[in-house]
């Protein structure tokens, strides 16, 4: 899976790329990262990518031109010129968006366009997974007030946000996604299970079994994960639970289980909306609640 990064401050990812999972999974060529610098696609002596909005008000916006150069060396058309059907003669574009052949000579796949943005919908692990389905995808991170909205309509196919806040920029956003949706990619993980047992896994369904339990030692998807303990047996006074040490496995599950409906009660109360729930979940989300009311 390729990612290409469209920045003015290229030099952002130069740690990242450098540390755990991602390198391994760079160095094993299971991912595939490019970083476009945005200035690079200037014309002037200050190499400017900015100018003061239509309109007045705050900010600066991030101007077109060198987004749509960025896009072209990328080989990427804009959309509306993709949709033209083979006969129409190519429209003029007032500023001149350099013309490219977006993969439709070469029968490459168009990349999947997505704009950093606060105002996009809601990254999630669900949207991590759908990411993983495509080849390439182009990761656009915006600055100041954003970017000039015709990119937007031209190139980009969504807009992804990671949080209802304000970041200063779309860099920290583009890490995020791009660490959550390389280690759902196969062989990035030593053990793939793991991305499948922690929070917001696979569905309960695909895992649950006939003790209602789920499979793997780990707990299952859709609902937080339990919590984790290692050696010492006792440290800061606190020991850890007992039942992890007596390696009866279906306690453990059956204690692992409990602990992910009690957290995901306590946290998340609206994925439980979502969960496949066994008979066994509901008994045990019961008594929780019940204990609550006591
Ligand atoms: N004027 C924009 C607004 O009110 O939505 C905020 C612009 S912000 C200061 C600059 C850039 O940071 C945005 O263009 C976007 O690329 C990125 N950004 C900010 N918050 C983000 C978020 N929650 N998720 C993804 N990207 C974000």
């Amino acid at each position: 899976m390729r990612f290409e990064i469209v920045t003015i401050f290229p030099e952002f990812f130069t740690g990242f790329f450098e540390n755990g999972i991602l390198s391994r999974a760079l160095a094993k060529g299971l991912v595939e990262i490019g970083v476009r610098d945005l200035r690079s696609f200037t014309h002037d002596r200050h190499r400017t990518v900015d100018d003061r909005p239509f309109g007045g008000g705050e900010g600066m916006v991030l101007k077109p031109e060198p987004l749509a150069e960025a896009f072209a060396a990328m080989g990427i058309a804009p959309k509306l010129l993709i949709a033209l059907p083979d006969n129409a003669p190519t429209p003029e574009i007032e500023g001149g968006v350099p013309d490219s052949s977006a993969g439709s000579e070469t029968g490459a796949i168009r990349p999947h366009v997505v704009l950093m943005s606060a105002q996009g919908r809601p990254f999630t692990q669900a949207i991590a997974r759908e990411l993983t389905t495509r080849e390439h995808v182009v990761l656009v991170c915006g600055r100041y007030e954003g970017i000039d909205e015709r990119i937007n309509e031209l190139y980009c196919d969504e807009e992804i946000s990671i949080g209802d806040y304000v970041l200063s920029g779309g860099e920290l956003a583009a890490a995020v996604m791009i660490d959550a949706t390389m280690r759902l990619i196969p062989g990035v993980l030593g053990n793939q299970a793991s991305s499948e047992f922690e929070s917001f896994g696979a569905a309960d369904a695909e895992i649950a079994t006939t003790d209602a339990f789920p499979r793997s030692q780990h707990g299952a998807g859709g609902l937080l994960d339990y919590p984790h303990y290692t050696r010492p047996a006792e440290f800061g006074g606190l020991k850890a639970p007992e039942v992890l040490l007596n390696g009866d496995h279906l306690q453990i599950r059956r204690w692992r289980r409990e602990q992910q409906l009690r957290k995901t009660l306590a946290y998340r109360p609206d994925l439980l909306e979502d969960a496949a729930l066994s008979k066994e979940d509901r008994k045990i989300l019961s008594a929780i609640r019940a204990e609550k009311q006591d």
